[in-house]
């Protein structure tokens, strides 16, 4: 890969059509944020949109901003935002709950929509809430959990699988799966798929619709800069809501919550997998990062991903030679971060934070760095891996303070 001259780094900087969105996050000075795929950083908009919520709608509309301000109708208003987002059909998707939460409810209600199927499928390696959610389900139902490798996983779909639980991009290495053709495999053998977009909503392209995509799950403080544990979503085809119960059949996922009726009838439609009192604040501040996300240029968003991954991909190339990079090379197969393994990644990502490059540490050996096109730019990623070269071949994270965990890596 040709590395881009300081001079084309610049000019890259001055022709970039989101140039302006950076001025739309209120990121600290000092620091390069390649965290963006763990937390995103604070929206300026998110902000001012808090004080309005919590002096205005709360402090003076009390109890009234449910209808006055349409509290009520936000996790459906916001899940219509991410669906334009993930390509999904109106009316399929709402923001709720925490992913983990919402993993529970869809894998045991898609998989008692095949009582003759025992087994729920996923691949070694998932992201841990994933693998002991489905654990847990499959206990619960009975059915039994198969963990394969991932270059199994298209052999193992049979006539015996309920269920296949899959991240669309892999938290760790980045790689992205082939939605629409594991979609189609799975459906061919009589099996759906749920799609894990924590690490894909906001960062790579989808078309859930067009994917021929039942059923989802996705995180809401990551790409979509929704603020600390902000809510989740989650998606459900429309054919599919009829047949399927939510198995926390919370008030208001009944039909007529204000009836304050004794029997439950599940609401029409999406609105069935609602649970309790939707978290009015954190809500709205996901909101806002939505909006902020659904004004970019997604191809543009999508290619200037991808150039920064190419830059940070040749730099370190050149720079880093300890470094060994685990995301794939093909820009189709990867997600919208760079990982690479180090046995002493933990210290160097150490070092690098005090140095004001904030990326993240996966254990046990991976250093990651999300490249998060709204905010990030080329220079960024230049300075980056310039820091990162000096503290490798300076060796500055042997410092014994390097070393201390604290409770979060
Ligand atoms: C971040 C992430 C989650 C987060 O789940 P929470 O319930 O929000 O803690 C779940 N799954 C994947 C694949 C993730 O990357």
């Amino acid at each position: 890969m040709a590395r881009p001259t300081p001079a084309e780094i610049i000019a890259r900087d001055a022709a970039d059509p989101l140039a302006a969105f950076r001025d739309r996050f209120a990121l600290p000075d000092g620091v390069i944020y390649l965290d963006g795929n763990s937390l995103g950083p604070l929206p300026r908009a998110t902000a001012a949109r808090m004080a309005r919520v919590i002096e205005g709608e709360w402090g003076t509309g009390l109890i009234r901003s449910w209808n006055e301000h349409d509290w009520i109708g936000a996790p459906q208003r916001i899940g219509g935002k991410i669906g334009r987002l993930i390509g999904a059909a109106p009316g399929t998707v709402i923001a709720t709950d925490s992913t983990s939460v919402n993993l529970f409810k869809l894998i045991v209600a898609a998989t008692a929509l095949s009582p003759e199927r025992g087994t729920i499928l996923t691949e070694a390696g998932n992201f841990p809430t994933d693998l002991h959610v489905a654990r847990q389900a499959a206990a619960l139902l009975g059915k039994r959990l198969r963990v394969c490798d991932t270059a199994d996983l298209e052999n193992a779909i049979d006539a015996d699988t309920a269920l296949i639980v899959l991240a669309h991009v892999h938290y760790r290495s980045g790689h992205r799966h082939d939605m629409a053709a594991i979609t189609a495999h799975a459906a061919a053998h009589g099996a759906r798929v749920l799609w894990d977009l924590s690490h894909s909503v906001g960062a790579v392209p989808l078309a859930l619709a067009a994917d021929g995509v039942e059923l989802a799950v996705g995180c809401g403080y990551k790409y979509l800069n929704g603020g600390p544990g902000a809510p989740a979503f989650l998606h459900v085809a429309g054919h599919l809501h009829e047949r399927m119960q939510s198995p926390i059949a919370g008030w208001l996922g009944h039909a007529a919550p204000f009836d304050f009726a004794d029997a439950y009838r599940p609401a029409p439609g999406v609105d069935r997998f609602l649970a309790g009192t939707p978290p009015m604040l954190s809500l709205l501040a996901l909101e806002a990062g939505v909006d902020l996300m659904l004004a970019a240029d997604q191809a543009a968003l999508h290619a200037k991903a991808r150039d920064l991954h190419d830059l940070f991909a040749a730099d370190v190339a050149a720079e880093c030679p300890a470094l060994t990079r685990i995301s794939p090379d093909e820009a189709e197969r990867r997600g919208s971060h760079i990982a690479f393994v180090h046995s002493d990644a933990f210290a160097i990502m150490q070092a690098l934070i005090a140095r004001g490059v904030i990326g993240d540490f996966r254990s046990p050996d991976v250093l990651r760095f999300g490249l998060t096109p709204l905010y990030l730019r080329h220079r960024d990623i230049r300075d980056a891996v310039t820091i990162l070269s000096d503290i490798i071949t300076g060796e500055h994270w042997r410092d014994p303070r390097f070393f201390i965990r604290d409770r979060v890596t």
